[in-house]
């Protein structure tokens, strides 16, 4: 108890743990775990009350990405059976964004597949942008479409846009066995690149893809010193077709124990409960709105979350209270930084999920080489006892559909 009222008084000063004690929050016992989610709980309503912002995805382009991302369904080779399209019309867009701001989002989050945007998808996404603010009043936009080149940023916050996404995912030091095609050092580049132009930063991790304890702890660490508004936590939807497609290795308890972790090591900035939370928290889910100040409201890029309707009952069930849209996400500290919807970088607050890294973009195209087929039955077998694989359903509604999105 000791550890719990250290890392609380810490929490409260915005003071950064020792990695002793990160890891030993990790290490808790499950007979200690009320004690945990307790105790990070009074340094989540410090910073951020009971109030629970709403985030709403749009997947502007899906599937057929080049790069290798293992964890990923729209990976290079992925033989996931996901929505494949081309970039939605922003018109198109505008309407997937609509349906999320009415069910209660305050930020749309735009994502695409593909490594990085070309200047050419940059004015498609600066029109997209541009239609979403103008037929939703105050909404913030993220826009995440992968790794940035020069000047990119600038034009995006030019159009309106309020923040950038894009996810370390993982540690330096295990970032090459996840991904080949690009590096940890070009994430974090491209992270900076938002900041540096007064775009809010938003930054985050999947768990579960076999990550040790430090592991986790490292990439934490590093996203505290990186300094995004938000963190997005993503814990790893195992889609068969990808080479994770065993990863069964998260229980709900070890996904509250991670999210306590964050709020230890990332206080006051909005940590958001991102991809996989139904599949791997199950009914533990009331329990993280203790823990995080932000949830993505139904489905992600590329699977389908609980229904929009459930998350509000569950906020509400649980004493939250969804963040409303003249509301300042972060606390005042750090939206003073900032101007415009509340984070900090000059300007404006913060989002991800569900690819987990970021999003961007390559075509559905047939240039994209066939890639060797995922040999997901040879992948080791790590299943914990207990894991839900009939819980992982492919995104079939929403962006790309004639179906009506879920929010
Ligand atoms: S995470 Fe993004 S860059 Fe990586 S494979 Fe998926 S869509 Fe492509």
């Amino acid at each position: 108890m000791d550890l719990l009222n250290t890392l609380v008084d810490k929490g409260l000063r915005r003071e950064l743990p020792t990695r002793e004690e990160a890891l030993a929050v990790l290490a808790t016992p499950d007979d200690q775990l009320l004690d945990v989610v307790a105790a990070a709980g009074k340094v989540r309503r410090q910073w951020f009350g009971r109030r629970v912002k709403l985030n709403y995805l749009v997947n502007l382009k899906s599937g057929l990405c080049p790069e290798d991302c293992s964890y990923c369904s729209q990976r290079l080779g992925s033989k996931a059976e996901i929505l494949k399209y081309t970039w939605l019309k922003p018109e198109e867009a505008s309407k997937a964004a609509a349906a999320g701001v009415a069910g209660g989002a305050k930020r749309v989050c735009l994502v695409a597949s593909g490594r990085g945007p070309t200047d050419r998808d940059v004015d498609r996404v600066s029109k997209t942008i541009e239609a979403i603010k103008e037929e939703n009043e105050g909404v913030e936009v993220c826009a995440c479409l992968g790794l940035l080149s020069e000047g990119q940023a600038d034009r995006l916050r030019s159009a309106g846009a309020d923040a950038y996404n894009h996810n370390l995912n993982t540690s330096e030091g295990t970032y090459g066995e996840i991904t080949t095609t690009h590096t940890y050092a070009d994430r974090v580049d491209t992270v900076h690149q938002a900041q540096a132009a007064g775009l809010s930063a938003c930054s985050g991790l999947i768990a579960g893809m076999g990550e040790s304890d430090a592991d986790l702890v490292d990439v934490v660490f590093s996203l505290r010193e990186l300094d995004p508004d938000s963190v997005p936590v993503n814990f790893l939807i195992p889609f068969e077709g990808t080479p994770l497609a065993k990863e069964w290795n998260l229980t709900p308890q070890r996904c509250l124990r991670i999210l306590a972790m964050v709020r230890f090591v990332c206080p006051d900035v909005e940590v958001r409960l991102a991809g996989g939370r139904e599949v791997h928290l199950r009914s533990m889910q009331p329990l993280a709105l203790h823990l995080v100040n932000s949830i993505f409201l139904g489905d992600y890029l590329t699977s389908e979350g609980q229904a929009g309707q459930a998350d509000l009952d569950m906020i509400a069930d649980a004493g939250f209270e969804v963040e409303g849209a003249g509301t300042t996400t972060l606390p005042r500290h750090r939206a003073d930084v900032a101007a415009g919807c509340g984070s900090h970088a000059g300007g404006h607050a913060s989002e991800s999920e569900g690819c987990g890294s970021h999003a961007g973009g390559c075509g559905p195209c047939g240039e994209v080489p066939e890639a060797e087929a995922v040999p997901a039955a040879e992948a080791p077998e790590t299943q914990v006892p207990g894991a839900r694989t009939d819980l992982v359903a492919v995104r079939r509604r929403g962006a790309g559909t004639d179906l009506a999105p879920n929010a």
